[in-house]
């Protein structure tokens, strides 16, 4: 039998919003979340209200960002946060296994990753490992669809961060029949996000609730 979600897909982005208003008025809780004796609560199962694919930048860690503690939030990391096949299938697990009632991409402001996709798209002589370049690959459409008609690099960084942003959105529901089927009938949802690196605040792109 499958676990039932503890709450609903609104419940749950109301949840994680919430938590990055204490996180950006330095108001956590997320300590008594991580206690010796929380921890050991725990150790029959884990229920996460949420299920993340977030930049494995250092300052975007998903736990601090909406003030969670353990067991709360289910994980995924790379640079610029890309759906692949271990990404997709993570969540799916999450979904399946745990019960999670909600899936977010989460971008950011200024990305590392971004920026070295929107410096190869300036000069695509540049190479750097065939490793990079596979990350560099999957952003491209992203760089290309956001150029802007100005010089400033950063902003078309951000842009093409936002728009990587739901490209993934649409990938995750697309290329996952369990995602699209428990969307559709309203078991989950799926929300394209984007945190301000400045303000610390986390803005609802998109969503399908
Ligand atoms: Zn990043």
């Amino acid at each position: 039998m499958q676990p039932k979600p503890q709450i609903g897909p609104k419940e749950a982005l109301d949840k994680l919003l919430e938590g990055n208003r204490r996180f950006v008025e330095g108001a956590h809780t997320h300590t008594e979340r991580t206690a010796s004796d929380y921890r050991t609560s725990l150790v029959a199962g884990q229920e996460p209200f949420a299920a993340v694919l977030a930049c494995a930048d250092s300052r975007t860690p998903p736990e601090h960002i909406f003030d969670a503690g353990l067991g709360e939030l289910f994980v995924c990391r790379n640079a610029g946060n890309l759906l692949n096949l271990s990404t997709l299938g993570s969540i799916e697990f999450a979904v399946t296994h745990a019960g999670c009632p909600l899936a977010m991409v989460m971008g950011h402001s200024s990305c590392g990753a971004l920026n070295a996709a929107v410096a190869a798209a300036k000069a695509p002589e540049e190479y750097l490992s065939h490793n990079i370049d596979e990350i560099v690959r999957r952003l491209w459409p992203s760089v290309l669809a956001t150029k802007p008609e100005t010089d400033d690099e950063s902003q078309w960084v951000d842009e093409a961060a936002k728009k990587n942003v739901l490209r993934m959105y649409e990938e995750m529901i697309r290329q996952s029949p369990i995602i699209d089927a428990r969307v559709k009938s309203g078991e989950m949802a799926v929300v394209g996000a984007w945190y301000d690196l400045s303000t610390g605040f986390v803005e609802v792109l998109k969503s399908t609730l």
